[in-house]
């Protein structure tokens, strides 16, 4: 077969574990590789006068733009960048150019699903082929259906742990067929390049690293072989200051320049070679978590992002502004609270202890809407993940996948347990 394909990128950007890219070589002989920021990312859902893609995230997406086109200007590719609707970019080139299919990869999330199926609706089914890149486990693998899936994260993990497969991660893609012809070159929207300054972290940030495959890899093998940190992690995640407590690895696999797929056999290919302990299965462990989330997502779709959450639990809300604006600037007046929420607006990252301890104070201190707290959240984080951020803001929240009603953290207890010597405090207050 010959013909014309797009790829569409959408939080795959990488080359490395691509099963679907990295064969179209031998089927396609022109190919248009192409990303499009959802318009509704500018968008304020809440008027609370920010958008979805604050300064550090759209650093980092930039970056990670970046390093993909150079991945496939080595290939003799480029990558056509894009901002509007998703589903009618996609379908106004696959008309322009006579496209004979559109590939892609999955998507676990609502708006995220909806475009594919917008997309499907305008080009035709059997036209766009989707692929799996986005979860750890193989879905064939887990011993239910999306409908029987597990409400609570210790059943999951109970149900798959002994019988989750993952699917291999040597599907690199070294080969691609040449850009489509009649292609002329576009600059990127101006919304994706920041200013000069913009996005750019304070240097005491514990994220220091850029966006893209090659820094997604580089850091996989310092946490893992060149450090063996991997070897501590279970002891020191809860951990608030410097880069070495956590992984990191979650900005990149939120975009997808880092598989979830290549991290575990990374582990696993460690545990062979090295050492296995309890912190190289937390690791593993961590990641199921990662799943769990898109997987409800997948299952309750639109409830995921409501107010009454997925347990349809009504609560009173608060919506007051100015308790808002205290909360998001951090001036709350408990130091703990606020040295998180400083280093969230001056870096674009937080520990997941600070997340859980900010998420509680929001919910439950000053009851106010969880989605505007998840929303500021989409607003800052490198590593946002519409799955993992709603997902966890609900938890905690007392309307998610928690047991427990409502999960309110004592915000001086969780001080004095996590920041005993006030470095994490005194880094972000002085
Ligand atoms: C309110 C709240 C909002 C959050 N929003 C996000 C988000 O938008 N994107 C995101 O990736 N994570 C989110 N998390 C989960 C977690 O805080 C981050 O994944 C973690 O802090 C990232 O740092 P790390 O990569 O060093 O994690 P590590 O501790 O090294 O963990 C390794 C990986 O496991 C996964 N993981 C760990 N904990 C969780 C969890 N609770 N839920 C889902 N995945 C997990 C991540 O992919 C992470 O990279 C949120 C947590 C809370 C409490």
């Amino acid at each position: 077969m010959s013909g014309k394909a797009i790829y569409w990128f959408q939080t795959d950007l990488r080359l490395h574990d691509q099963p679907i890219l990295s064969k179209l070589h031998k089927s396609y002989d022109e190919l248009l590789c192409i990303y499009v920021i959802p318009d509704r990312w500018f968008k304020e859902p809440f008027n609370l006068g920010f958008n979805r893609l604050g300064p550090y995230r759209k650093r980092f997406l930039y970056e990670t733009l970046i390093d993909l086109n150079n991945s496939l200007q080595r290939l003799g590719q480029r990558l056509v960048v894009k901002a509007g609707d998703p589903s009618k970019v996609l379908s106004n080139y696959y008309r322009e150019y006579n496209i004979d299919k559109v590939f892609t990869h999955d998507q676990y999330a609502f708006e995220e699903l909806q475009d594919l199926e917008k997309l499907q609706m305008s080009i035709g089914k059997r036209n766009l082929i989707i692929g799996n890149t986005k979860l750890m486990v193989s879905e064939l693998s887990l011993p239910f259906t999306l409908e029987e899936l597990p409400f609570s994260f210790t059943s999951f993990r109970k149900k798959v742990e002994d019988v989750f497969k993952v699917d291999n991660d040597d599907m690199n893609c070294t080969s691609l067929p040449p850009a489509l012809e009649s292609l002329s070159g576009e600059d990127w929207p101006a919304e994706i390049v920041p200013d000069l300054n913009e996005g750019v972290s304070n240097p005491e940030t514990a994220f220091p690293f850029k966006g893209g495959e090659y820094e997604a890899l580089s850091r996989l093998k310092e946490y893992i072989w060149d450090t063996e940190n991997i070897l501590h992690y279970k002891s020191t995640r809860n951990g608030m200051v410097g880069v070495d407590y956590s992984s990191k690895f979650s900005p990149w696999l939120s975009n997808g320049s880092l598989s979830p797929r290549r991290v575990y056999y990374e582990i696993k290919r460690f545990e062979e070679s090295v050492k296995s302990n309890i912190s190289t299965y937390w690791l593993v462990f961590e990641l199921l978590w990662r799943d769990f989330f898109q997987l409800q997502s997948l299952k309750f779709q639109s409830d995921f992002f409501k107010v009454n959450g997925i347990k349809h639990r009504e609560k009173e809300w608060n919506y007051d502004q100015k308790l808002f604006e205290q909360w998001r600037s951090g001036n709350t007046g408990n130091d703990f609270i606020d040295a998180n929420m400083i280093e969230l607006l001056s870096t674009g990252f937080m520990s997941n202890r600070g997340r859980q301890n900010v998420a509680s104070w929001l919910a439950h201190e000053y009851k106010i809407d969880w989605r505007w707290g998840a929303y500021w959240f989409e607003h800052c984080l490198v590593d946002h993940d519409p799955s993992s951020n709603y997902g966890n803001w609900m938890y905690i929240s007392g309307i998610g996948n928690d047991s427990v009603a409502d999960r309110r953290f004592n915000a001086e207890l969780q001080a004095h347990k996590y920041d005993r010597q006030h470095r994490f405090v005194n880094l972000w207050l002085n």
